[in-house]
């Protein structure tokens, strides 16, 4: 806790630990450190005035703490400060500024004046400082708390400023920079004047979420997604926009560290990762991320303007921003991780086995395999593509760090409760529609199909072989001679996945076992059309991840079309697999498999 009115030289040995370097780079970073002075002194209002992009005037004023008339000339000098006493509390920081020379570094290059005052008796001090040459203290009548006046910022560092970037950039960085540090304070009123016009005005608020709409707007307020979690000593909550608001540049992409504004790749990195599931790879989502941790397990002072921090262990940070992103997105696009109601199995024909709904990593392989059985039961023999795919046996253990993963919240009424499935209806015999809690899912069929059958191929390649079933005739392929190459050079992934594929003479094949989860007539379709997918890539052996391109290819040929009837059990086991995927919402080919309109959205459109 520090106190207005003693401010400590530092001990020798602590400046040696305090690695020089500039603070003073340009105006946004004048304007930082007085803003984070501000906040450290408690201030709940804090008004800014900016002219000529910084370079003519900083002005901030704000009703803090205040500085003791005694310590005005304390403040200004360099490596004084009063958050800091010796080194061992340099590793325990929880204020913003604890150098104890930004103050100085500004007013050695500026024509500084500050005034202030540390109670409400209208009387307070003043002291002016033009380029390192400090006037006396004079009494001046001021309100509690400090005003800071910066003209001529670099007058006297010719230099620097030529060095500096256009005004319009300059202007830039200083809105962005007072956006950034007022969404983490909302319990201080900022407002921000900028070339004589009011650029930012935000009365406190209540949560950090209204305080982010007041700066990103309400509109993007209303769609942000909330998201927490936790480990032991770290703590994580994220804002951010759901994926249809993705967007190639977006404007906010910040995260704060104990409410410090800092930059982490790490984070940056785990929360696209978190978002890229749900949507093809270009779009990035915006996003405030708050993480709270132990002082001492960052180290804030590995940069002279402390934007940068160093975590003890980079890959817990990565891991709790990844999850509360991705826990967040999920839940919104239909996932749900408390135990209300799942998609249910279909009907189990036989009466001697319960009917229950299941949430679908605590279904047993077998009755799985049962249920994914029946998207293509034998009374649709007549679907061209007789393919049913088998449980993943240990589909649940990627759900091991968030369980709630695989769940899909249905909207209450939804329920089927005689057949114990859900109500799904097929659009155009090519998009399942399907209701979730918040609103509805529309599946592209064959996209999911895919996802499905991709992950599944992958598997089962990375696994080595997979159960295939001997065929009492051979089925014989007539292929062209390029289409022939494609297989013999495809052949061991064939292989690895149940097939054996032997040369036929002349430009065939035949085709003498298949994986045991497929039916003949579209296992042997599967094979033709990933040989012509594949036969644009050329030879497998020299493409980049083979296994990924078969698969895909492999998903591609085998995936139920556009255009095929499915029937409630079919639709129902469609979704429980999708949604056992890693990646339920994007297609092998980055296309989208889900498209989801929330209640909001649709009570927006019926203009209610
Ligand atoms: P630091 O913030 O690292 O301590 P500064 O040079 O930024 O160093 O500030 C020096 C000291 O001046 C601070 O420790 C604080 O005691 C005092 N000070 C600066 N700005 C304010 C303010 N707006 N309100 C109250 N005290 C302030
Ligand atoms: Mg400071």
């Amino acid at each position: 806790m520090f106190m207005a009115h003693n401010i400590n030289q530092l001990p020798e040995d602590v400046v040696e630990k305090i690695a020089a370097g500039e603070v003073i780079e340009r105006p946004a970073s004048v304007l930082k450190e007085l803003i984070e002075n501000a906040l450290d002194a408690r201030a709940t209002r804090i008004s800014i005035t900016i002219e000529e992009a910084g370079f003519g005037l900083i002005k901030i004023r704000d009703n803090g703490a205040g500085i003791a008339a005694e310590d005005l000339p304390l403040a200004i000098k360099r490596y004084a400060t009063s958050k800091i006493r010796n080194a061992a509390d340099l590793f325990s920081i929880s204020s913003m500024g604890f150098r104890g020379e930004a103050l100085a570094s500004i007013a050695a290059v500026s024509r500084m004046k500050i005034t202030s005052a540390v109670d409400q008796s209208g009387l307070g001090a003043t002291l002016s400082c033009n380029g390192g040459t400090v006037s006396a203290t004079a009494p001046a009548s001021h309100t509690q708390g400090t005003s800071i006046e910066i003209r001529d910022l670099f007058f006297n560092v010719p230099a620097r400023k030529k060095f500096m970037k256009s005004h319009r950039s300059e202007r830039n960085a200083l809105l962005r920079l007072v956006e950034q540090l007022a969404a983490a304070a909302p319990s201080t009123h900022f407002s921000l004047q900028l070339e004589g016009k009011k650029s930012i005005d935000t009365p406190v608020a209540k949560s950090l979420h209204v305080r982010i709409s007041q700066i990103a707007g309400t509109e993007f307020g209303k769609h942000l997604i909330r998201s927490q979690y936790a480990q032991p000593g770290i703590d994580c909550t994220i804002y951010l926009t759901p994926p249809e608001m993705g967007s190639a540049k977006p404007r906010f992409q910040i995260l704060y560290v104990n409410l410090r504004r800092v930059d982490s790749p790490a984070v940056i990195a785990a929360v696209r990762e978190a978002h890229g599931a749900f949507t093809s790879g270009e779009l990035k989502p915006a996003f405030f991320c708050f993480i709270d941790i132990e002082p001492r397990r960052i180290d804030v002072n590995v940069h002279p303007t402390k934007k940068n921090v160093k975590f003890e262990n980079e890959r817990l940070v990565y891991k709790v921003a990844y999850q509360a992103a991705r826990n967040g997105l999920a839940q919104l696009m239909g996932h749900s991780g408390d135990t209300a109601r799942t998609y249910a199995t279909p009907p189990e024909s036989s009466a001697s086995i319960a009917k229950r709904p299941l949430a679908i990593h605590e279904t047993p392989t077998e009755e799985a395999a049962y249920r994914t059985a029946r998207l293509v039961s034998d009374d649709t023999g007549a679907r061209q593509t007789g393919f049913a795919f088998p449980a993943t046996p240990d589909s649940g253990k990627k759900q091991l760090d968030s369980p709630q993963d695989n769940r899909v919240q249905l909207a209450g009424n939804v329920q089927d409760e005689v057949a114990g499935l859900i109500s799904c209806y097929q659009i155009h015999e090519r998009y399942v529609l399907a209701p979730i809690k918040n609103g509805i899912l529309l599946i592209d069929q064959r996209a999911a199909h895919e996802r499905i059958l991709y992950e599944q191929a992958l598997e089962n390649l990375t696994k080595g072989q997979s159960e295939s079933q001997q065929l009492l005739f051979p089925i014989v392929l007539e292929l062209t001679p390029a289409e022939k190459n494609v297989a013999a050079s495809a052949q061991r992934y064939f292989v690895s996945f149940g097939y054996e594929i032997r040369d036929f003479g002349g430009t065939s094949v035949a085709i003498s076992a298949i994986p045991s989860f497929m039916k003949d007539s579209a296992a042997a379709d599967a094979v033709r059309t990933t040989i012509n997918t594949l036969l644009d890539e050329g030879d497998m052996n020299r493409i980049a991840e083979p296994a990924h391109r078969f698969s895909a290819a492999f998903a591609r040929g085998a995936a139920i079309r556009a255009g095929q009837k499915l029937e409630t059990e079919e639709m129902n086991a469609l979704l429980n697999n999708l949604f056992s995927t890693e990646n339920p919402y994007i297609g092998p080919d980055g296309r989208p498999t889900v498209v989801r309109i929330s209640l909001d959205e649709l009570s927006r459109r019926f203009l209610r």
